[in-house]
């Protein structure tokens, strides 16, 4: 594992301001597999002065060139794809298939898609006798998470770029390998120097850092609630934009007519995926009352065979939250029909895959993220019973609907307050905006609209 021990500031490694570092662990066995420079208030003052300067040029250059270099970004990560793979199995403990097919790959899709949206999207329109140009936000500073570390770093540089803005990027300190790994393909992509900078560092610190500086003018941020809280309210005070993509404790609906196995087979992988660290994962089941215990049982089956397929969570901290989850969860009444808070393995943060039956809607667990391989079976009475409850959350970034034809899918899909809905198995669009109702967020990501984010607009009279 290579790890550089400066940041990517201003077109090449420098050392950082301080000393500290950051020691990156493998989820799996424990072990520290690198270090990297924990960057300062002074670093992150630095990269955003570097990326001020970039500003004006980068802006100016035609749609077409960030396209170009967009598309070279696209090629540098295909070239290291492996090599991507290999570095999030490392940090983030994901299995080595997942990290190929999910954790390398969405990433390609989403700077591909980009590298196209950058030439082709109509930066200019004519409204009556006006005509509306659509231009840059100006300086973003970026704060990601470790979850899919590489897709929420290019699901943000991806659309600022083609946009013609300049960014400065602040990695979740866990998975920082992957964000160095991201600045290497940059650099060989071309692009001039301090249009891309990377800070790695802590929350708190270097995080903070950015999201309060003045040279910032949108601050895009993807994590918990608790801290997209925080930057919200800097971000208001300072009359900036903000992106906000935050938890989520998603709906999977399955209406009497669904192919019960099915929805509930696709239910439980979509929640062990990842190990349960996915914002968007269908925490939730809902299944009629009339096929309660059937679903149950095939839950628990479908769980019990991910058994040790599933890697390990990032930290020990968020081993330790979710078991906690998992004692509440028995505390509270709930019965546990598979896994439970006993660690399966002496070494790595691994929880076993766990299914709660018999939660009811006020539990803790069906109402808080959990962020872990834990699934909770809730019964419903009738249709707008199912809706009550898929509502029935602080929550709305994703779902999924199953029934037995689409249309009665679609219909209740409509009801829904979240973001994102699957309908019968509906694939993952990555030109499909992505993106929070009530607290699970404020912004879109991804396609068109995630380019939207990146830009202002500025009516000329004619
Ligand atoms: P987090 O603390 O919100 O971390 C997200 C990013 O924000 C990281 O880069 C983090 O740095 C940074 N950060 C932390 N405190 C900050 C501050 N005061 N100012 C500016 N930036 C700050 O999330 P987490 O601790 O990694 O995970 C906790 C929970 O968040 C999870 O259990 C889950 O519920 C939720 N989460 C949601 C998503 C999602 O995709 N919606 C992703 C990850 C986590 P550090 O890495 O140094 O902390
Ligand atoms: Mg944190």
């Amino acid at each position: 594992m290579k790890a550089h021990d400066g940041i990517y500031l201003d077109g090449a490694w420098r050392p950082a301001d301080g000393q500290d570092v950051i020691e990156v662990v493998n989820p799996a066995d424990e072990q520290v597999i690198a270090r990297v420079p924990a960057g300062s208030a002074l670093d992150v003052d630095t990269a955003v002065r570097a990326a001020r300067a970039a500003l004006p040029g980068w802006a100016a250059t035609p749609p077409a060139e960030r396209s170009a270099r967009l598309a070279a970004l696209r090629d540098a990560l295909v070239a290291r794809k492996d090599e991507i793979a290999e570095t999030v199995t490392a940090e983030l403990g994901s299995p080595l298939k997942l990290s190929q097919t999910v954790h390398a790959a969405v990433p390609i899709a989403v700077a591909a898609s980009y590298a196209e949206l950058a030439a082709t999207h109509p930066f200019e329109e004519k409204v009556g006798n006006s005509t509306v140009l659509h231009e840059p936000v100006g300086v973003v500073g970026a704060i990601t998470p470790w979850n899919y570390p590489l897709h929420q770093i290019v699901a943000k540089v991806a659309p600022a770029l083609a946009a013609g803005c300049t960014i400065v990027l602040k990695p979740a300190e866990d998975t920082p390998l992957t964000a160095q790994l991201f600045a290497e393909a940059v650099h060989q992509a071309d692009l001039p120097a301090g249009v891309f900078n990377l800070v790695t560092g802590l929350g708190p610190v270097a995080g903070q850092a950015l999201a309060e500086h003045p040279g910032v003018d949108l601050v895009s941020f993807t994590g918990s609630t608790a801290v997209g809280r925080r930057i919200g309210a800097t971000a208001g005070a300072a009359v900036k934009k903000v992106a906000l993509e935050l938890g989520g404790k998603s709906a999977n609906v399955i209406l009497p007519g669904a192919d019960l196995e099915r929805a509930v087979n696709v239910g439980v992988a979509n929640v062990m995926s990842n190990s349960g660290q996915t914002c968007s994962a269908w925490t939730r089941m809902l299944v009629h009352r009339d096929r309660y215990e059937e679903a149950v049982a095939l839950a628990a089956a479908a769980a019990a065979k991910y058994g040790d397929r599933i890697g390990p969570l990032v930290n020990a901290g968020q081993r330790e939250r979710v078991r906690g989850y998992i004692a509440k969860g028995v505390a509270e009444g709930a019965r546990l029909v598979a896994g439970g808070a006993e660690p399966p393995r002496e070494r790595g943060y691994y929880v076993s895959p766990t299914v709660f039956a018999d939660v009811t809607p006020e539990m803790a667990i069906a109402q808080e993220e959990i962020f872990g391989p834990v699934l909770s079976v809730l019964p419903y009475d009738d249709e707008e019973d199912a809706l009550r409850i898929a509502n029935g959350t602080d929550y709305g970034l994703a779902g999924a609907v199953w029934a037995g034809d689409e249309a009665e899918a679609v219909a209740f899909a409509r009801r829904m307050e979240t973001g994102q809905v699957d309908i019968n198995g509906g694939r993952f669009n990555p030109l499909a905006p992505f993106g929070g109702y009530k607290q699970s967020g404020v912004g879109r990501e991804l396609g068109v609209h995630g380019l939207s984010e990146y830009l202002q607009t500025k009516s000329l009279q004619l």
